[in-house]
This record gives C-alpha cells, structure tokens and sequence, in this order.
C-alpha cells in the first residue's frame, strides 16, 4: 500500500529559484513506491507545476472558505484546483496560532472543498504542550474532529486525509513517541467511529506530523502504521527528503 507522504513547506524558500533547486534534486531520485505531495508557497505554483507538473503531485496549504468575492489576499478551492493542485491542507496548528482560525472557519473550508471540488483535504488536528500535560488529547482532538467535521457526510469521510500534529512536535525536533502516535491514531478511530458509525473503522486516511526526519520515519511508518507524514523542516532538505520518500 502507497503511503503518503506530504511535503509541507511553510513559507519557504524566499525565492522561487531555490524552491526549483529543490524539486530537481527531487526529481528521478524519488522511487515513486509512495504517493508524494509538494505544497510549497502558492505563488510558487503556476511555475511549478509548469515545470515539474509530471513529475510531482502538488498542494497548497491553506484556502478560504468562499469561492470568489472580496476577499482580499484570500484564494479559493476551485482556483486551486484550476491551477491543477490536488491537496489542500488545512486547519495547520500555525494557521490556528498565529492567525486565529477557529474549527467553525476550518469546517467551512472542509465543506466548500468537498462539495464543490475534487481536492483532497489534509485536515490538521492536534493537542499543544499544555492540553498534553494536562492529559486532555482526547478530548481536544475530539472537539476538533466534531466541530471541524460537523455536517460532513459519513460518505465523504474516505476523501480526508487527517493529519495528527502535536503542537509540541512541530517544528522543535521532539517527535511523538511510537506509543502516542498509536494512542492518538486509536482515538481518532474510536471518536470517529462514535461521531459516525462502526462501519468506518477502515476507511480512514491518518497520518502523523511533527519533526518527522530520516531518523524515525520507519518508526512512524512501520511501527506506528500510519497511512503516511506530514513533513515541515525536513521536506526542505532534498537528502533527507528522499529518504523519507523512499521508505
Ligand atoms: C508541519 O509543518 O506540519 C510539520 C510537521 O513541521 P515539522 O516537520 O518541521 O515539525
């Protein structure tokens, strides 16, 4: 089974040169045993995909939750995928921190982009450093899940992907360990399952992120099963990249 692996590169590099340096070093050494996904800056993307649109599958990494209008610096579901991206990630733990997204905003972004366009949507979820201590995961990816899934079919759940990202792991070089990946992916299951219906239980797409590197990918795929990562830091550095991608 193709495990997917998504390439989440933040806002980074600064020039669109450095970004094609990148996907060339990429280019022929990833062994396509995964799918894999590149979702660089959007305005890097009419280029990219102009230029490497055979070779990678791309994504954006967040939209708005209108398809057109005055919303300005916003871009829609469906200009993204008639540019020809394919995944959008949204509900990322940067956008919820540092711009204020709510989970009512993140589900009206999950229903325009599933009812109005075939894009994938890597919806992100996950407990910070103090909701950990205080032992509340369950409870914080539970109230995520049912709000941000709120009105959304049973049927359509097989088209999301969710990403499990700990707050605490992204970006600081302490990944989760196997035990709480397997917890976290458990309960995700169990809440879902409770949300909708035993009848799910194997039609959903889970993967974890949070300071995944070439080091515990093999942790996080083989020992945690995971469906696929999630990748910030290290999606930048084409070496250890393709190791991830290749595993
Ligand atoms: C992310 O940005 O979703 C992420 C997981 O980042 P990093 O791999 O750098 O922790």
């Amino acid at each position: 089974m193709k495990k997917l692996i998504i390439a989440n590169w933040k806002c980074n590099p600064e020039k669109i040169i450095e970004g094609m340096k990148i996907l060339n070093s990429l280019k022929g050494l990833v062994d396509g045993k995964n799918k894999v996904v590149i979702c660089p800056p959007s305005v890097f993307l009419g280029q990219f995909l102009a230029d490497f649109g055979q070779d990678f599958t791309f994504g954006v990494q967040n939209c708005y939750f209108e398809q057109k209008g005055a919303y300005t610096g916003e871009i829609s579901p469906k200009m993204i995928q008639s540019i020809g991206a394919k995944y959008v990630i949204i509900g990322h733990s940067e956008r919820r921190s540092i711009f204020k997204e709510n989970d009512d905003e993140i589900n009206k972004k999950l229903s325009l982009i599933l009812n109005e366009t075939n894009l994938i949507p890597v919806l992100c979820i996950g407990e910070n450093r103090e909701e950990r201590e205080a032992e509340k995961t369950y409870q914080v990816i539970a109230r995520q899940l049912m709000n941000c899934l709120d009105n959304i079919p049973k049927e359509k759940l097989n088209k999301i992907v969710i990403a499990y990202e700990p707050v605490w792991a992204i970006g600081t070089g302490i990944y989760a360990t196997e035990d709480k990946i397997i917890d976290a992916r458990n309960s995700i299951v169990k809440i879902l399952c409770d949300i909708y219906d035993k009848s799910i239980e194997n039609k959903i797409n889970i993967i974890y992120g949070g300071s995944v590197n070439k080091e515990n990918i093999d942790m996080v795929i083989n020992g945690c099963k995971m469906d696929g990562v999630l990748v910030g830091g290290a999606s930048l550095k084409p070496k250890d990249f393709i190791l991830i991608c290749n595993i």
